[in-house]
């Protein structure tokens, strides 16, 4: 069972435009319009790879019952998300010819300590039902003055169940410097080089900063890289994970798919290597994709095959 917490879901519109020219008029056509949210992006992933998956969150006002309809119209997983006041955020991604992406994103509504202290419960009684030690996700922002936020989390559930996150900021500096570690971390290049207050310019600057003393008690950090690929740090093991050469259609939301990928095999309890190829390979089909944290099951069996694992 994967299980999946998106406090900041997101209706997201993504214009296609041939040009983008900041203070001037910029006509397009019809939006795709999605739903997203890391850990809802993350959870279709895997589900679409086969897994169980239930994700949980919070929604709030039209944008939120525009979510839930959405939701509850998708095949692939089952949702538990509370109605909390506020508005549920918009996402606006605006990609032109040359593949620049501009996104504004709202703040999204405030998670209260009361709605963060029902959507661990819930969190905690799905957790407690599973007969194995689920897989837990949490994913994105909060909108919280609440810094420790996912630390609490973490704190709470990381006895019962194997977590997993994909958050950034300070929340990000808080776990990891919390008592209770994360199985798992995914932070972006520019993440990484946040996190650790430096420059990285590239995958050595990367392999350069595993070791540092933020991260070295962390089991399995995958820093992902874009169309570069990925580090990953397991255990004491580090890889180069190299991808082929795409011509990527729409890569948000690559991440997401990447943090879905993962935890499907962990939860199918594969090798690391495997664990690296379904990451990597569902960041790529979700990169062919127009939708937004939407994986072809066909794309991420070809691509597996492409991805090239050097330990360093
Ligand atoms: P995030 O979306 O969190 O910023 P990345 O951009 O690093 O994360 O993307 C995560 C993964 O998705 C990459 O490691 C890679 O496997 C895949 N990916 C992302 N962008 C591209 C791209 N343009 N071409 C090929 N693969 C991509």
């Amino acid at each position: 069972m994967i299980l999946t917490v998106t406090l900041n879901p997101s209706l997201d519109s993504i214009y296609f435009t041939e040009t983008f020219v900041l203070g001037e008029m910029n006509r397009c056509g019809n939006p795709v319009k999605a739903v997203g949210g890391k850990g809802i992006n993350a959870g279709r992933t895997a589900a679409i790879l086969g897994a169980k998956v239930t994700a949980i969150g919070v929604l709030a006002g039209i944008n939120g019952d525009f979510i839930r309809s959405a939701l509850n119209k998708e095949p692939f997983f089952a949702t538990h998300f509370l109605s909390i006041s506020g508005e549920s955020r918009n996402a606006v991604t605006v990609m032109d010819q040359e593949k620049n992406q501009t996104e504004i994103v709202e703040l999204g509504p405030e998670i209260t300590a009361d709605t963060a202290e029902k959507v661990l419960n819930l969190v905690i009684d799905l957790s407690k039902k599973q007969k194995k030690e689920p897989i837990l996700a949490l994913c994105g922002s909060a909108n919280t003055e609440n810094d420790h936020l996912y630390q609490h989390y973490l704190e709470q559930l990381g006895g019962i169940s194997k977590v997993l996150t994909d958050i950034s900021g300070k929340q990000l500096k808080n776990i990891l410097n919390s008592p209770v570690k994360p199985y798992f971390i995914k932070p972006n290049i520019h993440e990484f080089a946040e996190l650790l207050h430096t420059t990285i310019k590239n995958k050595n600057d990367v392999i350069a900063h595993l070791t540092q003393p933020l991260i070295k008690d962390i089991p399995f950090v995958l820093v992902s890289c874009g169309s570069e690929g990925a580090i990953a740090k397991y255990k004491d093991r580090i890889f180069d994970v190299s991808i082929p050469a795409i011509d990527a259609i729409n890569p948000t939301g690559s991440g997401d798919a990447t943090v879905g990928g993962i935890a499907f095999a962990l939860d199918q309890g594969f090798s690391i290597e495997e664990t690296l190829r379904y990451g990597m390979a569902c960041g790529m089909s979700n990169a062919l994709e127009q939708a937004v944290g939407f994986v072809s099951t066909d794309n991420v069996e070809q691509l597996k095959k492409r991805i090239i694992l050097r330990d360093v």
